[in-house]
């Protein structure tokens, strides 16, 4: 899945309303699992001056990237985070981590060949999946609609109960996601 969707969804099924005093570590443990990507890419690109191609078949692939990546996308890590921090107490940080949690949960289904190891680090088991959320090669295009659908509907209701920077950043990941169909699928 894309970065923000994971933020938009996650927000509307684990907030229970834009106005919980969760917001905040929610979109923190959507977006976390997918930061090491994003310093990756930026630091290939910018700092290296790599062509996209080769920082994913390249750069991406280097063990110390996908070992980051995938640990950070681990379904027992994640769980054991927000078990643990439930139990002490501590909503902020039990939330976050059942954020990258169902994040995890999210990539599972949408991965094909870029499948991660969400059972670090119990084993290595790799869910190749038969669709993929970018990859034509695995219905992508069926794929990527359908969770636009979804972030478009959640961000939507989050929107109803939401402020006006809250609507104003929902729309925009909302016209975000229309651009990117375009741009991918239909250009
Ligand atoms: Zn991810």
């Amino acid at each position: 899945m894309q970065t923000p969707g994971h933020a938009v969804l996650n927000l509307a099924l684990l907030s229970g309303g834009a106005s919980s005093a969760l917001v905040l570590p929610i979109v923190a443990g959507a977006v976390a699992p997918d930061v090491p990507i994003v310093v990756l890419y930026l630091r290939e690109k910018y700092l290296r001056g790599l062509p996209d191609e080769r920082i994913w078949s390249e750069s991406y692939q280097r063990p110390f990237w996908l070992n980051l990546i995938h640990g950070a996308h681990s379904i027992p890590l994640t769980l054991l985070g927000a078990l643990v921090f439930w139990a002490l107490g501590l909503p902020a940080l039990a939330a976050f981590f059942a954020s990258a949690l169902l994040h995890a949960l999210g990539d599972l289904p949408v991965h094909a060949q870029d499948a991660h190891r969400h059972f670090l680090p119990f084993s290595h088991y790799r869910f190749i999946s038969p669709l993929s959320y970018w990859d034509v090669r695995h219905h992508a295009r069926i794929v990527a609609l359908v969770e636009a659908l979804l972030v478009i509907g959640a961000a939507g209701v989050l929107g109803s109960g939401a402020s006006a920077v809250g609507r104003t950043v929902l729309a925009a990941v909302a016209a975000w996601y229309l651009v990117n169909y375009w741009k991918n699928f239909l250009r």
